[in-house]
């Protein structure tokens, strides 16, 4: 049996009319950047998270980009933030010209650890980037709790957690800004790259809107220095229709988690932890498991497809050797590099797929 890591084309096959439609309509328009669809999806995004405004970017990287420098983060500055987690949280952060500051991580979450950040917090800190990682809100109340003494903004970076909650608040609604990805393989996923920003502040709504367009604040006025963060139509116009399908797809998420869990229970596997106050959309299905890479060798050696989310933690990547971190200094970070992996969970996946997955993993152990 094979069991692929991702299934996109079952996805789009079942939705193909409809998104060709909403292309037709871009392309007859010829309003391929920016436009109605991109607004329509504006609205509604906002609506999703709960927030008064939202902004498409290009991407989840420009997304935290674009919040990042419409708030004047830059050279000088500090930004606290998670080692482990995707390039672009701590890229976008050195893109400015501050400081990424690594925070250890929860080891049953892989979230940032609340405890930690204080004890990071200098003079020259802006800003607190949590990560909402595979699907899971980071612990929000203590982060914002931190923000609210020391005067900070904080960036959700939700790219792998649109519509997940933390007490029944939406990702993207509780931070300064909140950031999302409409990378393909992200739960709510478009025909290429995409982005979006949420804020419930109106100032810095309309910053990032000037960002977005090279800072331009009139004809070819530019107050301040933005970059080409612009959302196109037609990927707006796909994920107008994706989006009506997201509460199912992340419903059928929790179902095939659910299945795994009761599968792998009393197992050597240790099975994600969900934190009681977190509805996750399992945008990754993360397991940990001894022997981590022989397990992950023998699974792709059977045709199940899987994942390591994320093999080195961002303090121990070259670009970043100039912080001068040396391994050791976020064991917890470290140590799950070195023991996490993902299996299939996306929407279309079968009981049947789940158990050969499951088969193959408890045959290894
Ligand atoms: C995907 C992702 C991003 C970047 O999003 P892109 O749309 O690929 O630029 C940022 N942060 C995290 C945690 C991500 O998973």
């Amino acid at each position: 049996m094979q069991v692929p890591v991702l299934e996109l084309k079952a996805q789009y096959a079942s939705m193909k009319d409809d998104i060709l439609e909403q292309i037709n309509e871009v392309l007859d328009a010829q309003w391929v950047i920016g436009g109605p669809k991109v607004e329509d999806l504006e609205k509604r995004i906002a609506k999703l998270s709960e927030c008064k405004f939202a902004v498409g970017v290009s991407s989840g990287t420009d997304a935290i980009l674009n919040s990042l420098m419409s708030l004047d983060i830059g050279p000088g500055d500090e930004v606290i933030t998670t080692p482990f987690t995707f390039f672009a949280t701590g890229g976008c952060i050195a893109r400015t010209g501050a400081k990424p500051v690594f925070v250890d991580i929860d080891e049953k979450t892989y979230n940032i650890d609340p405890t930690l950040i204080e004890a990071a917090v200098t003079d020259n800190t802006k800003a607190i980037m949590p990560v909402h990682l595979y699907g899971q809100m980071a612990d929000m109340e203590p982060i914002m709790r931190i923000a609210g003494i020391y005067g900070l903004a904080v960036i959700e970076d939700a790219a792998q957690s649109i519509s997940s909650t933390y007490n029944k608040k939406p990702a993207g609604s509780i931070g300064t800004t909140g950031c999302f990805s409409f990378y393909p393989s992200k739960n709510l996923g478009g025909i290429g790259d995409g982005g979006m920003v949420v804020t419930n502040d109106e100032r810095l709504y309309q910053r990032l809107k000037v960002m977005r367009n090279h800072g331009q604040t009139g004809a070819y006025e530019h107050k301040y220095i933005g970059g080409n963060f612009r959302l196109d139509a037609i990927q707006a116009a796909a994920l107008l229709i994706k989006l009506k399908h997201l509460g199912k797809w992340s419903a059928a998420r929790r179902k095939n988690a659910a299945y795994y869990n009761k599968k792998l229970a009393d197992s050597p596997v240790t099975i994600p932890y969900i934190d009681e106050q977190c509805v996750s959309i399992y945008n990754q299905y993360v397991i940990r498991v001894p022997n981590r890479d022989k397990v992950f060798d023998h699974l792709r050696n059977n045709d199940v497809g899987c994942m390591v989310y994320y093999p080195m933690p961002l303090h121990m990547q070259e670009c970043f050797a100039y912080l001068g971190y040396k391994e050791g200094d976020l064991p917890v970070a470290e140590k799950a590099a070195k023991e996490v992996m993902a299996l299939p969970v996306y929407p279309e996946l079968t009981n049947e797929m789940q158990d050969y997955a499951i088969k193959s993993i408890l045959d290894f152990l």
